[in-house]
């Protein structure tokens, strides 16, 4: 398989996640620069068609686009996630003028896009209600007043973002999806979350108090069946932060002293094996579509590649000893990358689709199926 990069960014952009990793997980000092490299390096176009302006190539090579860059920092990939899953939804989407309108500043990285459908996804699978509605103000519905809040949204940045939210309808049409932009009245960002990692990715709540729009910027009037058809290229966007971030770890396992890596080589060649077939299997579904009609399969691989995020951040735990669990080292000026990989794996588990919401689903369906 061609797929496997060891790296596959420029080695400017890579050198400067690098320097920047401990504080891009740590403070916000350089979260306004991220989304303008990632873009500068062509990053967002990977895996959009020619004609839309992109790079050409599958979402399996955008998948694997994210992957390269959690090799270096997951919340450089989380940004990265959220910009180009918005980017997918813009291709999804039936509305061309919205697409016209806004994909070009996107895939530059000149604007950013959010996307803040956690809600959506669990409000398809009855965990809890849509927190954002759209009051029709005209007897034709072509232009709703918005209102609500969402406390979780990712890539808010400061300078400027548009975001997709579903929205309640009350007048009998099903929920919808909306594109709102940052500058429109009525939208407001909170400061950024308090997070304990993550803390360049602009991540923050989202308020809209009788903000306007007409439907040219509907992304779609029915959600359900739109997150049904997006949930693959969702879901699998957000397994690259997985993929990349068990690599890199590892990677340092597997680098590690001729001692330590005789009694961890084992463990580490078998979690590599394992990766390499789930990622395998990820990428031959998403290729041939069969994760819409057959979602469990999907977070199966979900689940199993949390898994091996969580053993490999072990290993690179084991491999660097005590040395590992200081901030700083004389031997090593530079900060503790394995300290800052294991706060990013403990985000894995628990962004939407949470491990915990995918379990109870399977095991959901399997009670069906039995019944
Ligand atoms: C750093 C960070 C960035 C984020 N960025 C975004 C973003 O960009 N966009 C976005 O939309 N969201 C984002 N989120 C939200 C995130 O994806 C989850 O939706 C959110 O963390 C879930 O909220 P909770 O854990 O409070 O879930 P709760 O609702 O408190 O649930 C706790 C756990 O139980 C599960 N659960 C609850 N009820 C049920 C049920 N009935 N059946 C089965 N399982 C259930 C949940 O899935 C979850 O795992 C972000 C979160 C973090 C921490």
């Amino acid at each position: 398989m061609t797929h496997h990069a060891g790296d596959a960014l420029p080695a400017g952009l890579a050198d400067w996640i690098d320097v920047h990793a401990e504080s891009l997980d740590t403070d916000a000092t350089f979260a306004a620069q991220v989304v303008p490299r990632l873009g500068r390096a062509g990053l967002f176009r990977v895996g959009v068609p020619h004609a839309l302006g992109g790079a050409g190539g599958t979402t399996v090579d955008a998948i694997e686009a994210i992957a390269s860059v959690a090799r270096h920092s997951l919340a450089s990939a989380f940004v990265f996630w959220g910009q180009r899953t918005f980017i997918e939804y813009l291709l999804q989407s039936a509305n061309e003028p919205l697409r016209v309108r806004w994909l070009p500043a996107l895939l530059a990285g000149e604007l950013a896009g959010a996307t803040g459908l956690s809600n959506a996804m669990k409000y398809l699978c009855a965990i809890e209600p849509l927190q954002m509605r759209a009051t029709p103000l005209d007897a034709a519905r072509a232009r709703f007043r918005l209102d609500g809040a969402l406390p979780w949204i990712t890539n808010l940045r400061r300078e400027g973002f548009v975001v997709a939210a579903a929205f309640d309808r009350h007048d009998g049409a099903p929920p919808a999806i909306f594109a709102v932009p940052h500058d429109l009245p009525g939208v407001a960002r909170s400061d950024d979350l308090d997070l304990i990692a993550l803390r360049g990715s602009n991540t923050a709540a989202l308020t809209l108090d009788g903000a306007e729009l007409d439907e040219t910027c509907l992304i779609d009037a029915d959600a359900r069946s739109f997150l049904v058809r997006a949930r693959p290229a969702f879901l699998g966007l957000q397994c690259g932060m997985s993929i990349g971030l068990a690599r890199r770890a590892l990677d340092a396992a597997d680098g590690s002293s001729a001692p330590v890596r005789a009694a961890l080589i084992d463990d580490v060649i078998a979690l590599r094996h394992e990766l390499n077939a789930l990622a395998g299997r990820l990428y031959e579904g998403v290729t041939s579509g069969t994760f819409v009609a057959a979602p469990a399969a999907q977070f199966e691989l979900r689940i199993a590649l949390a898994a091996v995020v969580d053993a490999a951040a072990r290993l690179d735990v084991q491999a660097a000893g005590g040395r590992g669990y200081l901030r700083s080292h004389a031997s090593r000026p530079t900060p503790n990358d394995t300290a800052r990989r294991s706060r990013e794996a403990a985000f894995v588990p628990i962004v939407t689709p949470s491990l915990v919401q995918l379990k109870s689903q399977l095991a959901q369906q399997q009670r069906g199926e039995a019944a």
